[in-house]
């Protein structure tokens, strides 16, 4: 059968890492969360003691951008993968509060993004490939033969953020994970560089209703239709 690249953006949490993921699994294509290789190299400038009282240390993060090496290994208990930064796994500090406050900013770096959307689109060049984030449709596969953007209210998804940090044992509150999504909201789609927009020719999907099961089984359907 032939493969096609599958392209997932939308805004913070509204569950399009959830659904990428299962298709890729069902499917058997790879999964990539563009998301968590941000959230990778802000992680890397917060133990690199990168932020500071005026902001970010930009030129050491430049020069120092070549030695982020960012993978994905298959956990074998929860068949997802997990994030790695120059070797350690990192996946759950990259969820952290503390990295979520501080990723936008990085992520609106011209070179922050040219590395890991050079980085992406090599992992994308045999195809078969399932990608989620913010500029996958626009930027960096925008000949991918299924896009799709989800969206949900700022609310839901904040509840959904909540859910998955208790689930986890990681420390949460309500209004401070509401308050962070709409901030990134804002910086995501006004930044200069790639901002957060659904692709013309991407499906929009409002998902603040569904359930899980709901979700999947619409993003099936359009994968079916896609590749037909
Ligand atoms: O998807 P997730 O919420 O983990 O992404 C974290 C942040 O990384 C986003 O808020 C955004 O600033 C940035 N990002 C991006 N481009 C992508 C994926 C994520 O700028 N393709």
């Amino acid at each position: 059968m032939r493969k096609i690249t599958i392209a997932i953006d939308g805004f913070s949490s509204s569950g399009k890492s959830t659904m990428a993921k299962d298709l890729a699994r069902e499917i058997g294509y790879i999964y990539i969360d563009s998301g968590a290789m941000y959230r990778a190299v802000t992680l890397y400038a917060m133990e690199q003691g990168l932020f500071n009282s005026d902001g970010i240390d930009i030129e050491t993060l430049k020069s120092r951008i070549r030695d982020i090496h960012i993978s994905f290994r298959l956990d074998r208990d929860t068949q997802r993968p997990d994030t790695y930064l120059n070797g350690v796994n990192v996946e759950d500090k990259i969820r952290s509060m503390d990295v979520s406050a501080k990723v936008s900013p990085i992520s609106t770096l011209g070179f922050v993004r040219e590395a890991m959307v050079h980085r992406q689109q090599e992992m994308g060049k045999a195809k078969g490939i399932v990608m989620d984030g913010r500029d996958i449709g626009t930027t960096v596969f925008p000949d991918a033969e299924l896009k799709i953007f989800v969206t949900a209210s700022a609310e839901t998804r904040a509840e959904r953020r909540y859910e998955e940090l208790k689930a986890k044992g990681q420390e949460a509150c309500y209004d401070d994970i509401l308050k962070n999504i709409k901030e990134r909201d804002c910086m995501d789609q006004s930044r200069e560089i790639s901002p957060l927009r659904k692709a013309d020719d991407a499906i929009l999907l409002d998902n603040s209703i569904m359930s899980i099961p709901q979700q999947k089984e619409w993003l099936m359907k359009q994968y079916l239709q896609a590749i037909r």
